[in-house]
């Protein structure tokens, strides 16, 4: 039996947000129970049990990132790909909680608390350890979020100077080839340095996304956006002197690397809620046709029978999904070449947290309570 599917892992956290100002105006009621110390959640009859469910007000706390994400952080430094997923309503806090909002979750957000964390490590790494970071930050329906950034490989024909992203511009293309690696042609990779040359791409992309106004929500986003982090890394080997300890013959080294999707995805209100003209309704039928793949990949990851029974996982049923699944071809910095990635993103021996979002409003009663059915089925 391969390890790659023993080692898959999905988590589901749930994350209630306080009521906001809106919903207090509208005289809201809160209608979510969440119980302190348990990973139950409740709504009117129907009650969850999830791998995590933070609730009872806060910003996204160092709890949630301590315990969902910071595994994959480290995962990172061992080559393991991973992937984090804000799923939800408009306006049930999914961009707050990944802090891909401009000035909100700019501090408590995951991303950020990702980024911290990285570089912290990085620090007591490098000794030893030569380190390469590149982002990319892009929408489905594909869109490049950091063409105006500059850039260390390839992009766009347009080389535009300016500061946001240019409308109109061509989407990005998902190349397969005929064994099934995917290549995204037109996403452009950023080369950063520091923590604070990878908060600006944050920042610089934040700025660009596309943001159409539904009635739900005038920030409403209808895209999902995915903020990727590719970590390399060339490890000297060395040969301990047995006398002392200390480093003695070098022994070559060793080459690993491995990507971070942190996924703000598009609100998953059914379209008819979203009461607009003929292309949003469109638009909206086909995110969710994108999110309803995710849960079938997600619903067919997470069943280990299924899996140990070597299941179909339905990645190819939409773009979303190809993109996270993908093997993809990584363009190896330190060999300047192309390699294959060794692992998947989604699936095989990737790890993947989902964090289910919702509002505790009564109003929204409906939508959470399919937030949460969705997020059960990935369990
Ligand atoms: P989404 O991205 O799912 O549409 P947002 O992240 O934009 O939702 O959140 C909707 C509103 O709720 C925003 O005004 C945001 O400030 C507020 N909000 C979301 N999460 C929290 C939280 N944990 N604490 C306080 N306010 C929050
Ligand atoms: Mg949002």
């Amino acid at each position: 039996m391969d390890t790659a599917s023993e080692n898959c892992s999905v988590k589901v956290a749930v994350h209630v947000r306080p009521l906001i100002g809106d919903e207090r105006a509208q005289g809201c009621k809160e209608c979510v129970a969440v119980t302190h110390g348990n990973p139950q959640v409740q709504i009117g009859t129907h009650s969850f049990t999830f791998d995590h469910v933070y609730g009872n007000g806060g910003s996204p706390s160092s709890a949630m990132f301590g315990e969902c994400v910071a595994p994959l952080v480290d995962g990172l430094f061992q080559g393991y790909n991973a992937t984090v997923l804000a799923y939800g309503q408009t306006g049930s806090g999914k961009t707050y909680t990944m802090g891909t909002g401009l000035r909100e979750g700019c501090q408590t957000g995951l991303i950020p608390q990702v980024m911290n964390a990285l570089f912290n490590k990085i620090e007591t790494l490098r000794h030893q350890t030569e380190f390469q970071l590149h982002v990319s930050f892009i929408e489905e329906e594909v869109r490049d979020l950091l063409d105006s950034v500059s850039v260390s490989k390839s992009v766009t024909a347009n080389g535009h100077a300016g500061k946001v992203a240019i409308p109109g511009r061509p989407p990005i293309q998902i190349r397969e080839s005929s064994n099934g690696v995917i290549t995204l042609a037109g996403s452009t990779e950023v080369a950063v340095n520091t923590l604070q040359e990878m908060a600006a791409c944050l920042e610089q992309g934040s700025l660009s996304r596309a943001t159409g106004s539904t009635n739900m929500n005038n920030q409403s986003s209808r895209s999902h956006a995915i903020f990727t982090i590719t970590l390399e890394q060339m490890r000297k080997l060395h040969s301990v002197s047995p006398d002392n300890g200390t480093p003695d013959e070098d022994m070559g080294e060793e080459y690993f690397c491995a990507k971070l999707h942190l996924v703000d995805l598009a609100g998953s209100e059914r379209a008819k809620r979203t009461g607009s003209d003929g292309l949003r309704l469109k638009e909206g039928i086909h995110i969710n046709r994108g999110l309803l793949a995710l849960g079938n990949v997600i619903s067919a990851l997470g069943d280990e029978k299924k899996r140990r029974e070597g299941v179909h996982v339905p990645y190819r049923d939409s773009k979303l999904t190809r993109l996270l699944q993908a093997r993809f071809i990584l363009y190896c910095y330190a060999f300047h070449a192309f390699i294959e990635s060794e692992h998947d993103s989604l699936g095989g021996n990737s790890k993947t947290v989902m964090i289910a979002c919702i509002s505790p409003a009564d109003i929204n009663a409906e939508e959470s309570l399919n937030t949460l059915k969705y997020a059960n089925r990935a369990r």
